[in-house]
């Protein structure tokens, strides 16, 4: 686990973390959009409660980097930290399987059958079982003693109870950082045990020029891909299909009719919905507020072709759009037939912009 330096827009909060005497609160529940380093903060918020620096400006920034506690955190093998994230993820991580839940000198729980099986997407219950050993020991540097545990949606109802008795009787000094997307699938027994910090996505031009700085071409276009998460919009960056099918889009949208709004449906009916949804109820949330207030905050490049689309549409069509879009990307998760879905909200979309119709 190597940090590097702490997303700038992330600084303020983790400042804010340690100076509020809260921050001994037993656990915290990090919350927030996907895609914008939540778990970066989790892991300097550990890092930083752990650092055993006398700098107290040192340990606030997430740990000074050069004492003790600091090196093994960074070579992942501080005997007061745990990571329970599940064997799915910690490979995409590249850490080796099943070492998360393990006591040192002593084989993990349940991870005799490391043979061919498919890595859990699951944070299972016996890695949150094996934090009792963890617990019920002193802490080994007589400091506190922190476990980071990610996406928390991710623990079934087993693993929930099993958690939630841990949250209920927490020993001494010990310091939950769970982090999670989507506060909606938490059971309320653990998330009212936990105190929230939500983590905002950061304002349009911070997140612009971090991207700028990697040499992303065209920020705003890659922001508007991932609703403003930036570390989500590097990887549309580096996606160039996922760019090309953007592209080709806003294209549509820009130029709408019933049957372009067919063919859409038919050319992207394979493809995974969400960002689909998101794209188009960007375009309608821009082509709503230039109309009533003169703002675009997705497409500043195109202002003036949503100025003008915007201007000649019915608004009430506009709205009942914006509505339904809603509806549905509330349930995207559930199976559903993207192609008749497309259609159907594309087809609304040119009508609403009607006037454009051949
Ligand atoms: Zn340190």
């Amino acid at each position: 686990m190597q940090l590097t330096v702490l997303f700038p827009w992330l600084i303020e909060q983790l400042l804010r973390l340690m100076a509020n005497p809260a921050h001994l609160a037993h656990a915290i529940l990090v919350h927030g959009q996907a895609g914008i380093g939540k778990r970066a903060l989790g892991v300097a918020y550990a890092r930083a409660l752990l650092c055993e620096s006398t700098d107290a400006a040192l340990r606030a920034h997430g740990g000074c980097g050069e004492c003790s506690a600091c090196l093994w955190f960074d070579q992942g093998n501080h005997p007061d930290f745990r990571k329970v994230i599940p064997e799915a993820l910690a490979v995409a991580e590249g850490a080796e399987l099943a070492d998360d839940a393990a006591e040192p000198g002593e084989p993990a729980e349940g991870t005799g059958s490391r043979s061919k099986k498919v890595p859990s997407k699951e944070i299972r219950v016996d890695q949150i079982r094996a934090l009792h050993g963890f617990m019920s020991v002193a802490t080994h540097r007589g400091r506190a003693r922190v476990v980071l545990m990610y996406p928390l949606e991710t623990v079934n109802d087993i693993g929930a109870n099993a958690l939630l008795k841990m949250l209920e009787e927490p020993p001494p000094n010990t310091v939950f950082i769970l982090i999670a997307d989507h506060l909606g699938r938490i059971p309320a027994t653990v998330l009212s045990r936990c105190q929230k910090v939500f983590v905002a996505t950061p304002a349009l031009p911070v997140a612009a020029g971090w991207l700028a700085e990697r040499g992303v071409a065209d920020p705003e276009a890659a922001l508007a891909l991932s609703g403003g998460a930036p570390l989500a919009a590097l990887v549309f960056a580096e996606d160039e299909q996922a760019l090309a099918s953007h592209r080709e889009f806003l294209g549509f949208l820009a130029r709408p009719g019933i049957e372009a709004a067919l063919a859409m449906a038919e050319a992207f009916g394979k493809t995974p919905p969400g960002p689909l949804l998101r794209w188009l109820q960007q375009w309608v949330a821009d082509c709503i507020t230039v109309r009533l207030a003169g703002r675009i905050r997705y497409h500043p490049a195109q202002s003036k072709v949503l100025a003008q689309l915007a201007g000649a549409a019915r608004l009430d069509a506009l709205m009942r759009l914006r509505q339904r879009l809603d509806a549905v990307r509330r349930t995207i998760d559930h199976p559903l037939n993207t192609r008749l879905v497309l259609e159907s909200l594309l087809t609304a979309y040119a009508d609403a912009m009607a006037p454009t119709k051949a």
